[in-house]
């Protein structure tokens, strides 16, 4: 078995169950008491918040590459940036370290390749939203039709997030919001919706809506455990 290498904390919400996911997911393939070898490096969330809003990504960067450093030297044979938005920097934690980055976008946009959806919905932070390093990813070297809500309904998603799901906060009133959005995107022609952020799994999911869901943070870790039991 291969040592997964996570960076997480963005948020601890997120990571708790990508740690859940990884280790159910181990056990449901290798049965007995198996479990995950995995090497987590857990930031504060807090600082790269700031950071976020203030627009400074390279210090990011630097924050997140010290941080793949560790788990690599923690054994890490490959790594997960366990958030959509901080593969913003992708790139230059990539080039930090010797060891591949699994990229989240990849590993969603694969399966929904894999299920023949050609033009999806995309709903994570306003700068996954916004921004070309994750839709421009999933449109040009996948050729999957991204569309996203209006900018008005992209401050509702984007609040939540921070002001809720990233604090483990659960409002119905925040599910219905969100649930609406997602109709509104089906209306403009998405055959499905990705979850793009790690925590919004929390506040919507299949036994909610008839409507595809691609819950990156499942399907992130899932990939994961299959590149680390490849060959066993
Ligand atoms: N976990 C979230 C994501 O997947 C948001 C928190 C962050 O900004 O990293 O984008």
């Amino acid at each position: 078995m291969k040592t997964i290498g996570l960076i997480g904390g963005m948020s601890w919400e997120s990571t708790s169950n990508y740690y859940q996911i990884i280790n159910r997911e181990v056990k449901g393939q290798l049965g007995g008491l198996h479990s995950a070898k995995l090497c987590l490096y857990s930031v504060d969330f807090a600082e790269i918040e700031a950071l976020q809003h203030q627009g400074r990504w390279e210090d990011t960067a630097t924050i997140l590459s010290a941080a793949a450093q560790s788990v690599e030297a923690g054994g890490a044979d490959f790594i997960l940036i366990c958030t959509n938005t901080m593969h913003k920097v992708a790139d230059q934690i990539q080039a930090s370290v010797n060891v591949p980055l699994l990229h989240i976008a990849d590993t969603t946009a694969e399966q929904l390749v894999a299920d023949g959806i050609k033009k999806v919905g995309l709903l994570g932070t306003r700068f996954t939203m916004e921004q070309d390093f994750y839709k421009q990813r999933l449109i040009r070297k996948f050729g999957i039709d991204v569309i996203v809500p209006s900018t008005e309904d992209q401050t509702t998603i984007h609040d939540i997030i921070y002001n809720e799901l990233c604090k483990g906060e659960i409002r119905e009133a925040s599910r219905q919001s969100y649930l609406a959005i997602m109709s509104q995107l089906v209306e403009m022609g998405a055959e499905a919706v990705i979850l793009g952020c790690t925590e919004i799994a929390m506040l919507v999911g299949p036994q909610y809506t008839d409507i595809k869901l691609y819950d990156t943070t499942e399907i992130h870790a899932k990939a994961a455990v299959d590149v680390a039991l490849k060959g066993m």
